[in-house]
């Protein structure tokens, strides 16, 4: 660690699970307000903001391998879902831990394999995906079950780490990272009844027909009205006349929540809950009313969920100021990607349309970077590993991708001219594998094994419902495109195989 008379920076890094930037109300003041996220906005506010910060491949395990690794998805080896980290990846906790850091990690990890010892003095962490009830930790050698809802234990896990068990002579790095709000949204008791009577405003394309883009977005297994399960998803366990519209989760899978349940917990989910079933019961719903009507459940408890993100993210903010840690500590929010809250008729990630792509990014650190500030510039999930060891004085390996985010903060520079994105879990939600690059305007998909470029202007089509690959006004821009598209994976290394040459078949 090179220290300068300067005392190092402890770093809280609180990172949720699919948290769609449309849902933290510091980052759409310009835009439809769809909550109130009073917390996060803190770190706005006294901190600053990325606007155009995006991720280099929209699913839980590769971007947070890529946010460790500091690395594209093939060169960390964690392309998909099922890929684990291996033990020889380098992460900036493990270089911060080396250079005299104490570190910890609680939550959602999900890396198909345990922290290592190396990269963390204290970990405690959710089994894949994780539970929202009563849910199970892994522990250094072996499993405990924790009664209660998950945010508010992971926060509880986190904030006794940093009061009774941190090693107080040492900086510390803090990951305090949720399976909020990942799927099935399943608020906590108090925010049962948030939200009750209101109607959200609907996304302009929640009934987008797929047209004048690839053929395979029609045979996408997305959507909120046709895709979703009855019981963990809309929470309906008998609906009645509309039952056929969807199928049902099985009630005997491990991750089934209702079965977590004490039976107090049960009955107080059942209070509030079923006059959403009572109400599905007695009404048969035309197409469009029962899209209108899935909408509007699943907008309702994924934001119900987020409320519970906000009062624990500000349960955090309190510690520090309590605790005398507020001056020198480094307070990163983000998700490990977006998420799609209705547009394009869907839930869920992968695409690299604006929603999946982008990431939510604000970062408090008095003294360092102004209170209030709004950088436009183009950053990715690459970048932080840098960014976070430059800011503890620590030397960035060559073999990390990204660019650290102080460029951006100190001097105003561009990091990136264009943002290089591949989605390799083929097949995944009815989504093929792609990849492509963004610019600041424009942005050009590529759908390798449909055989199919798209091109989207963000400035004249920012919910990308055309393209103009074929159009010849765009001729030019195309050409540009194609070149840095080239450039970008020369620069990266993608061999054939993760393209029209390689082995996935068409859908
Ligand atoms: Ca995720």
């Amino acid at each position: 660690m090179k220290n300068n008379g300067t005392k190092p920076p402890n770093i809280l890094f609180i990172m949720s699970d699919d948290h769609a930037v449309q849902a933290i109300s510091a980052l759409n003041r310009d835009r439809v307000q769809l909550n109130q996220t009073p917390n996060l906005d803190r770190i706005a506010d006294e901190g600053c903001v990325f606007k155009n910060s995006f991720c280099c491949n929209s699913i839980c395990t590769p971007s947070r391998a890529s946010i460790l690794t500091g690395k594209h998805s093939l060169q960390n080896g964690v392309l998909t879902l099922s890929d684990s980290l291996a033990d020889d990846q380098v992460t900036f906790a493990g270089l911060l831990k080396e250079a005299g850091y104490t570190t910890a990690l609680v939550g959602k990890w999900h890396l198909n394999c345990e922290p290592k010892a190396e990269d963390f003095d204290f970990w405690e962490v959710l089994p894949g995906q994780g539970c929202y009830y009563n849910p199970d930790y892994l522990v250094p050698g072996g499993t405990v079950r924790r009664e209660g809802y998950v945010t508010d234990i992971t926060t509880d896990t986190m904030l006794n780490w940093l009061e009774t068990g941190r090693d107080q002579e040492k900086p510390f790095l803090a990951c305090l990272q949720f399976k909020a709000p990942h799927r099935p949204w399943m608020p906590p008791p108090r925010h049962y009844h948030l939200y009750d009577g209101h109607t959200f405003p609907e996304p302009e394309n929640l009934r987008d027909d797929y047209r004048n883009r690839c053929d395979v977005l029609k045979r996408n297994k997305m959507e909120i009205a046709k895709h979703m399960t009855w019981n963990t998803d809309l929470k309906v366990h008998d609906a009645g006349p509309n039952q056929s519209r969807l199928e049902s989760f099985p009630e005997t899978y491990g991750e089934y929540e209702w079965g977590r349940m004490t039976p107090e917990q049960l009955k107080a989910w059942n209070d509030a809950y079923d006059a959403r079933g009572a109400f599905v019961r007695s009404h048969e719903m035309s197409d469009e009313e029962f899209e209108s009507w899935s909408y509007q459940a699943y907008v309702t408890d994924y934001l119900r969920v987020i409320a519970a993100v906000d009062d624990n993210v500000g349960r955090a903010l309190q510690y520090l100021k309590d605790s005398d840690l507020e001056d020198n500590t480094i307070v990163i929010y983000c998700a490990d990607q977006g998420f799609y809250l209705g547009e394009h008729r869907w839930f869920d990630k992968r695409w690299m349309f604006e929603e999946s792509m982008q990431m939510p990014l604000m970062i408090r650190w008095p003294g360092k970077i102004k209170a209030g500030a709004t950088y436009e510039q183009l950053v990715q999930n690459i970048d932080y590993a840098p960014t976070l060891l430059e800011a503890c004085g620590v030397d960035v390996p060559e073999s990390m991708h990204g660019t650290s985010l102080l460029r951006v903060i100190e001097d105003g520079s561009s990091i990136h001219e264009d943002l290089y994105y591949h989605y390799y879990l083929h097949g995944g939600h009815g989504v093929p594998a792609h990849d492509g690059v963004r610019s600041m305007r424009y942005k050009l998909l590529h759908y390798y094994t449909q055989g199919e470029f798209n091109l989207f202007d963000l400035e004249e089509d920012p919910m990308e419902m055309s393209s103009l690959h074929d159009d010849p006004a765009y001729a030019d821009i195309l050409a540009d495109m194609m070149q840095r598209y080239e450039r970008a994976r020369k620069q990266y290394d993608i061999p054939k195989e993760y393209g029209p040459e390689g082995t996935f078949a068409p859908m």
